[in-house]
């Protein structure tokens, strides 16, 4: 299948310090990571843009019980991007043993940072990360 924006390049783009999502022409609404339809409408005419670096925490959990090559504990949490698409990645820079409900609706900006790649990836890859604003 054609991809407007493919895996690769969303990784590239994280690589760069850039977050690249995709508008859908038709309901403009942003999905991100990339897929092949828009998340809304399942569309096909999407648009390759540049979206801020920022957002705000909409929900956390502490990871104590963590997947293979992962050092728990840590937090995970889904972020709501200024453009509307929800993004996960890890909190980074807070005390897992800490973290408490005043988190939720905090602004954060977003970045990323290389992850080793377990058994079933093909290598290491960029993984989404937050910092409090
Ligand atoms: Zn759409």
């Amino acid at each position: 299948m054609n991809r407007t924006l493919d895996f690769n390049q969303y990784q590239q783009g994280l690589e760069e310090d850039r977050l690249l999502g995709l508008r859908c022409k038709a309901c403009a609404t942003v999905t991100v990571p990339p897929q092949a339809v828009c998340r809304s409408c399942a569309g096909r005419d999407l648009a390759v843009e540049e979206l801020e670096m920022r957002g705000t925490l909409r929900s956390f959990t502490v990871i104590r019980v963590a997947a293979e090559g992962l050092t728990p504990p840590f937090v995970v949490a889904l972020v709501e991007t200024a453009s509307g698409a929800w993004v996960m990645g890890n909190m980074e820079e807070i005390d897992p043993d800490a973290v408490d409900m005043a988190l939720m609706g905090r602004a954060v900006t977003i970045g990323s940072k290389s992850v080793p790649g377990d058994i079933y990836a093909v290598g290491d890859m960029r993984s989404l990360t937050f910092r409090l604003a």
